[in-house]
C-alpha cells in the first residue's frame, strides 16, 4: 500500500499517518518530523531550514525531495509500501515526487485528503501549542501555514482526482472515528491494488497538474 497524505495543518496527518503505517506495517515518512529532527540535532541542514519552519514557510523543494528520495529507496528495500505525510506541498514537488517514485517503481496508489474547516484546524493547533511548544503553532504562523496550504497545496488535489486515486475523508470528527473510516476505505481498495501492482503502469501525462494551477501551454507539461 502506497499512500500520499494531503491535508491542511492540524487536520491530523501525523496521527492518521502513524495509524496507517502501523496497520499496514509500512514506513511513515513525515517530512515535517524529518526536518524538525534535523533542527533539534543542530545539523547543517537543520540550521539551514529552521527559519523557514519558524515562519511557516516551505523549505526549498530540493531539500525535501532529497530526503524523500532517500526515504522511498529505504521503503522499497523494506517491502515496497509507504505513507508519505507532508509532501507534495506544491506543484513542483508533486511533479518531482512523481518522477522519483516512477523511477523507483514506487508510485502512489492513493492520495488521501483530510478535510476540516479553518476554525477547527486553528483550534487544534492552538491546543497542541499548549502541550508541545512547536515554534510554528502561534496564531500568526498558523494563519500563514493555512494560507499557504490553500494557495499552493490544495490545487494539487485536482490532479489526483483526475488520476482517480483521490480519497477524501471528513476529518472534523474524533481521531478514532476518522482513523476507522480511513482504514475501512483503504482495506476496501487493497484487493484492487494487489492486481494493479502486477501490471505495467502507463506513464502519466502531467499536463493537467499544470492546468490545476492555471498554467497553460507546453511549459506546464512534462519535459518528456
Ligand atoms: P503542518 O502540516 O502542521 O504544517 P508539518 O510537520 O507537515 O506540519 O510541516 C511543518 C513545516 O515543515 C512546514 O511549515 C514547512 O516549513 C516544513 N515542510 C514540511 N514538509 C515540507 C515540504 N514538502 N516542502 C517544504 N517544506 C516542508
Amino acid at each position: 500500500m502506497r499512500i500520499l497524505m494531503i491535508a491542511p495543518p492540524g487536520a491530523g496527518k501525523g496521527t492518521q499517518g502513524a495509524l496507517i503505517a502501523a496497520h499496514f506495517n509500512i514506513p511513515h515518512i513525515a517530512t515535517g518530523d524529518l526536518l524538525r529532527d534535523h533542527v533539534a540535532r543542530g545539523t547543517p541542514l537543520g540550521q539551514a531550514v529552521q527559519g523557514y519552519l519558524d515562519r511557516g514557510e516551505l523549505v526549498p523543494d530540493q531539500i525535501v525531495l532529497d530526503m524523500v528520495r532517500e526515504a522511498i529507496i529505504a521503503a522499497k528495500a523494506a517491502g515496497g509500501g509507504y505513507v508519505l505525510d507532508g509532501i507534495p506541498r506544491n506543484m513542483e514537488q508533486a511533479r518531482a515526487a512523481y518522477e522519483i517514485a516512477r523511477e523507483l517503481g514506487m508510485t502512489a496508489d492513493v492520495a488521501l485528503h483530510l478535510e476540516a474547516d479553518d476554525a477547527e484546524l486553528t483550534r487544534r493547533l492552538l491546543a497542541r501549542a499548549a502541550l508541545e511548544h512547536r515554534s510554528d503553532d502561534t496564531p500568526e504562523v498558523i494563519a500563514q501555514r493555512l494560507a499557504l496550504y490553500y494557495q499552493v497545496t490544495a490545487p494539487i488535489l485536482a490532479w489526483y482526482r483526475d488520476r482517480g486515486i483521490l480519497v477524501s475523508v471528513d476529518a472534523m470528527r474524533s481521531a478514532a472515528e476518522v482513523g476507522r473510516e480511513i482504514l475501512v476505505a483503504l482495506e476496501a481498495m487493497r484487493p484492487f491494488l494487489d492486481d494493479a501492482h502486477g501490471q505495467e503502469r502507463l506513464p502519466l501525462d502531467l499536463t493537467s497538474l499544470g492546468e490545476a494551477f492555471g498554467a497553460t501551454g507546453s511549459a506546464a507539461g512534462t519535459p518528456e
